[in-house]
């Protein structure tokens, strides 16, 4: 079976092409600013080189068009007709209260989906249209809908709820949702495999560090706590977001600099954290190469940023009454040995020990980097979203195919 994962922002739309039987990528890429006249599809087949297209794609609709045009192209495409896609999944970043699991699309999904859009009024509307692309595209091919926010509606209500008047929860579901659950369910997973140990047996913190960045405490599995909440905003210090802040500095600073309510969410989602702090980079690789090169900014952004993230991993460990395993991923988490080393040569007071130079080796392995005597195992796992949307899928389509029958 073929799955076409697609991951449709509001100008970009990233695609994988699995094949669940081996479960192997035939095809990756993404269109680019969707909306332009100099648009950008960029498509790598599994063997073969990359193939760069700047062309006009004013909708998400011509942009599937495009993708299944070179999916299916003579000379670069992997697929012999466009029949060959079985189904399509969709990443989805807000599910609300309404889904706590991967589903398959059909009328009721999409009005809730939309339903949502007031909650991620960035996210669930372009991948409205990317399931609507789809089915325009190809009307007979089934689709799922993978969302970020399922893995979490474990929390218990002291986790999820917000110390505030209960009807903003009861009236407008203002609580705490969560976000990166699909990788949070993966690296929790593939930790307990790695280890060779129940993940029902385990208290993990997985800590996703990219240019968004969220820890959750896994406890048996489940997610109890996680840091983002409403929005993908709260929580550790990011790339261009502040993470947490004292909410009565928002009211200040729009009375003290003149800022309207827009621009003073745009500072704290898009002018904020590394960037702000350094005032170079949101990128942790430059950030690392200015701090050493003596950059005070650079390192007070990248202190800041480690030891805020350590903060949450002790408050996570506290949660669960103890750490068995802390996870590493995303692009800092996976890369970044630096980071690492900060992040764990303060959480000796849990027993954690770090294996300086396991920690130091470059690999795009599932590893461990902590010591044999360690109480804490620390593991870097590469995650892999698109994989668990594909895997998702692929079970959805051969349940409903057993229902059929
Ligand atoms: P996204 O959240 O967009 O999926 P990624 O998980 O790919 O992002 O993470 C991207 C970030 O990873 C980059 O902005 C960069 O800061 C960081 N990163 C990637 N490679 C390295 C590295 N070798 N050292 C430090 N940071 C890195």
């Amino acid at each position: 079976m073929n799955i076409l994962v697609i991951n449709a922002g509001s100008s970009s739309l990233k695609f994988q092409l699995y094949n669940m039987d081996h479960e192997e990528v035939l095809a990756k890429g993404k269109v680019e600013r969707i909306g332009m006249e100099s648009a950008i599809l960029s498509y790598e087949p599994e063997s073969g080189a990359e193939i760069r297209e700047v062309e006009e794609i004013l909708e998400h609709t011509t942009a599937i068009r495009k993708v299944l045009a070179i999916l299916v192209h003579k000379e670069h495409g992997v697929l012999s007709s466009m029949d060959e896609i079985d189904a399509v999944g969709h990443r989805i970043v807000h599910g609300g209260e309404s889904f706590s699991s991967s589903v398959i699309v059909n009328e009721d999904v999409k009005r809730e989906i939309k339903r949502l859009f007031d909650l991620a009024p960035l996210h669930n509307p372009a991948h409205m249209l990317g399931i609507q692309a789809v089915e325009t595209n190809m009307p007979n091919v089934p689709q799922a809908v993978v969302f970020d926010t399922a893995f979490h509606q474990t929390m218990p209500p002291k986790s999820y709820l917000y110390p505030i008047p209960m009807v903003l929860y009861k009236k407008h579901k203002i609580r705490r949702y969560g976000f990166h659950g699909t990788s949070h369910a993966y690296v929790s997973e593939r930790a307990a495999a790695f280890l060779r140990w129940p993940l029902h047996e385990l208290k993990i913190v997985t800590c996703h560090i990219g240019n968004g960045a969220s820890c959750a405490a896994v406890l048996n599995g489940r997610s109890v706590d996680t840091s983002m909440g409403l929005t993908p905003l709260e929580g550790l210090m990011m790339g261009t977001r502040s993470g947490d802040i004292d909410p009565a500095i928002v009211p200040f600073a729009m009375g003290k600099e003149e800022l309207t309510l827009n621009e003073v969410t745009s500072m704290l989602n898009k002018h904020s954290g590394l960037m702000a702090v350094s005032g170079l980079s949101s990128d942790m690789r430059e950030i690392v190469e200015a701090m050493e090169a003596g950059d005070r900014n650079a390192a007070l952004a990248f202190d800041m940023y480690e030891y805020r993230l350590r903060k949450y991993i002790g408050a996570f460990a506290a949660a669960m009454n103890g750490m068995d395993v802390l996870v590493f991923t995303a692009g800092v988490g996976e890369n970044s040995a630096a980071m690492r080393r900060a992040v764990c040569r303060n959480l000796t007071f849990l027993g954690l020990e770090l294996d300086e130079p396991a920690n130091e080796q470059p690999s795009a392995a599932e590893r461990a980097i902590s010591t044999t005597g360690s109480k804490v195992q620390v593991l870097v796992i590469p995650t892999n979203e698109e994989l668990v949307i594909a895997r998702d899928t692929h079970r959805l389509i051969l349940d409903s195919k057993e229902d059929v029958v």
